[in-house]
């Protein structure tokens, strides 16, 4: 069983990590190569006295076929596999420990951490309800390969405590590393044989935790992913509770993901009450960071709006949505979203007649609004539900 972890102050390149393992012959220390950059590996060649290539191979075997043995690797050498695993080199691509499947194919995993801590990822298949994960419009050509939405933790729990979102209620558990974030992917594209370059796989970093109060991490995994497993940034969506120095850090990125910011109100008054984080970054504060961002042709940053029966979800909320939506000026969508309940999490779902008037007034303000279709709430997947849970919640 792994039980701890500790950083190697500086005898491996960047941050590398030893995982020690109990049962282990001896309390032997282990090296994850998961997670390490092409530098990084590029590094671990250099004290093997291996040319720059190996690490082109190494990287190809980690992030593009996957291979979880280091012995398997038939395009090294193999004195030099026998000498990484003998230095305590091992794959370490995480694996899924639990899998719930939900009637409407949603599937929800726990991938096991280094520590013996879970983390939780979610499948999708088909996108999200007539548009793909990031709420832009589905094609037809869907025959015979996969098209999916990945949900992507960042972190184990939450520290914004949003009043109506079950993840909030573990508190701040600790930060993934960029190995952990992008192990979840891997882990499920090797589960689901996604075939990278013909597939259309997009990932939501939606899942638990807040991606830009883990920034370093996230764009690091971000990184792996477009750099060495080969999902275009554009195919990726980082969701934001709105934490302005993250969005101004993301904003000035060369390779970036789309934005999603999490308004889920209309106003100030309404927002501090359900997203106590708006007393720190006020609605006007985000508007202005997400303003100065470069946008990409085409692109759309979109505003997710969780809508809770009798709080956020009356006409002249939507009113106030498309006014401040106008206001702002930028390519804009808004994700509607059902209130999903959670046990001990004292809110109301919509009546199914109000979330239509909303998505309505929202078209006639002239702002493109969809509404997201619950995915796998059987199977406590669905948005704001992510809580380490087993098949039943506590
Ligand atoms: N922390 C980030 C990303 C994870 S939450 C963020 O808040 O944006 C992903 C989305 O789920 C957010 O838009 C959030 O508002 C929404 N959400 C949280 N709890 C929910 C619930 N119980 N039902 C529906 N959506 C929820
Ligand atoms: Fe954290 Fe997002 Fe849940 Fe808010 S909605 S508590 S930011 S995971």
């Amino acid at each position: 069983m792994l039980v701890e972890t500790k950083r190697d102050a500086g005898m491996t390149p960047g941050k590398d990590k030893y995982v020690q393992l109990l049962d282990s012959p001896g309390g032997q220390w282990e090296r994850p190569l998961f997670g390490l950059s092409n530098e990084q590996l590029a590094t671990v060649m250099g004290t093997f006295g291996q040319p720059a290539y190996r690490s082109r191979q190494l990287s190809d075997a980690l992030y593009r076929h996957w291979h979880s043995d280091l012995d398997h690797i038939s395009t090294l050498p193999k004195d030099l596999r026998r000498g990484l695993i003998e230095a305590g080199y091992r794959m370490g691509i995480p694996s899924i420990s639990e899998t719930f499947r939900s009637t409407d194919g949603t599937e929800r995993y726990l991938i096991a951490c280094g520590d013996g801590q879970t983390v939780e990822t979610v499948w999708m298949p088909e996108g999200d309800g007539g548009e793909k994960g990031d709420g832009s419009e589905a094609a037809e050509d869907e025959e015979n390969y996969h098209r999916a939405t990945i949900c992507v933790s960042s972190q184990i729990g939450c520290a914004v405590n949003c009043r109506f979102c079950l993840t909030a209620r573990l508190g701040l558990q600790r930060n993934l590393t960029s190995g952990e974030i992008a192990g979840q992917v891997v882990s499920v594209l090797k589960r689901h044989q996604v075939r990278v370059d013909r597939d259309r796989i997009n990932l939501v970093f939606m899942g638990m935790g807040e991606p830009f109060l883990n920034y370093d991490a996230l764009m690091d995994a971000v990184r792996l992913l477009v750099g060495e497993v080969g999902i275009a940034e554009s195919r990726m969506t980082v969701s934001t509770s709105g934490i302005v120095p993250g969005i101004e850090r993301f904003a000035a990125e060369a390779v970036r993901p789309k934005l999603a910011i999490s308004l889920n109100a209309s106003n100030n008054l309404v927002r501090e009450q359900i997203m106590p984080v708006t007393h720190k970054w006020s609605i006007d504060a985000v508007m202005q960071a997400v303003r100065r961002m470069p946008l990409r042709f085409k692109e759309k940053v979109s505003f997710e709006y969780v809508l809770l029966g009798g709080v956020n979800d009356k006409p002249e909320h939507a009113a106030e949505v498309a006014s401040l939506l106008r206001r702002a000026n930028i390519p804009a969508k808004v994700n509607l979203i059902v209130w999903n309940p959670g046990p001990g999490v004292d809110f109301h779902m919509p009546r199914p007649e109000d979330v239509e008037q909303f998505q309505r007034r929202l078209l006639q303000g002239g702002i493109p609004a969809f509404i997201r279709r619950p995915r796998g709430r059987d199977i406590y997947a669905a948005c704001g539900q992510l809580k380490r849970t087993g098949s039943t919640v506590s």
